[in-house]
């Protein structure tokens, strides 16, 4: 009972900050204080730092500024503040993953957790880094130079980004389960075996992120300025249907990258231990 109380504390904290910095719009922080009371009371530290890492790093990155970052928040739905939506399909998955091994426990499930917020966090950083590029970014599914915010459009300092943030959620996943002396089930692997488990899987699911946002993703086009948007509304207008299936949200691809991003650490973990 005692955990719920500290891990209900510390969530409305956080949640409470990110909302008052705009970070969070109100739904989006009462399911940030769900998700983080289920995450320490659940899970443990472990689960609960991860959680903590990428949602700190990620609101601090998306205030980052630069020339094009505030039409680009216009247009996608990835930047700026972030809705209940957003907050489940960034980390609803690792919620999953945490009741399900508190109910069973098995390392299986903190290496797909450990995937799957890879691979968020890859996601996000690659966003508001991306974002910042001075050069225009290229298309994922065929190299051409694209204007920068088009979907499945990847530039040199976004992917770089994307890297070293999924290697950070693996960094950290070694810190974290040493610290809440839960590493006995993971005792051969080591920190850099943990980096490229996060490293390899986090950045798979950035580049699924990418491809599906590029295909099959659903996309508008604004009646106003003709340019094509995940969102239903802009320039004060609703929008059109552009192209895509009509269920593959935004919110969709992520959870669909976050889970194959699971699989994948899964497997790597299974290897490399
Ligand atoms: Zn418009």
């Amino acid at each position: 009972m005692i955990d719920w109380i500290i891990g209900a504390l510390c969530a409305l904290f956080i949640a409470g900050a990110a909302y008052w910095k705009r970070s969070l719009s109100l739904s989006g922080a009462v399911a940030a204080v769900i998700m983080g009371t289920v995450y320490y009371a659940a899970g443990n530290l472990f689960w609960f730092g991860i959680l903590i890492l990428f949602f700190v790093t990620s609101s601090i990155f998306s205030k980052l500024r630069g020339d094009r970052k505030a039409e680009l928040e216009r247009s996608y739905a990835k930047s700026g503040r972030r809705d209940a939506g957003q907050v489940f399909a960034n980390g609803g998955l690792g919620m999953v993953a945490c009741i399900l091994n508190a109910l069973w426990p098995n390392p299986a499930w903190a290496f797909f957790f450990i995937g799957s917020m890879a691979a968020v966090t890859a996601d996000t950083w690659a966003t508001e880094w991306g974002g910042l590029s001075k050069r225009p970014p290229r298309s994922v599914l065929n190299w051409r130079v694209v204007p920068p915010g088009t979907s499945g459009g990847i530039s040199s300092l976004g992917s770089m980004a994307a890297l070293i943030g999924a290697g950070i959620i693996g960094g950290a996943a070694w810190l974290l389960l040493g610290w809440t002396n839960a590493a006995q089930d993971f005792i051969s692997i080591t920190l850099w075996k943990w980096i490229i488990i996060g490293a390899v899987s986090g950045f798979a699911g950035a580049m699924a992120d990418s491809l599906l946002g590029a295909t099959v993703q659903k996309m508008y086009r604004c009646k106003q300025c003709g340019k094509v948007v995940e969102v239903g509304e802009h320039c004060g207008q609703a929008t059109l249907p552009e192209r895509g299936w009509s269920w593959m949200s935004n919110d969709a691809v992520n959870i669909i990258s976050s889970a194959a991003a699971g699989f994948i650490a899964w497997g790597l973990g299974v290897i490399l231990a």
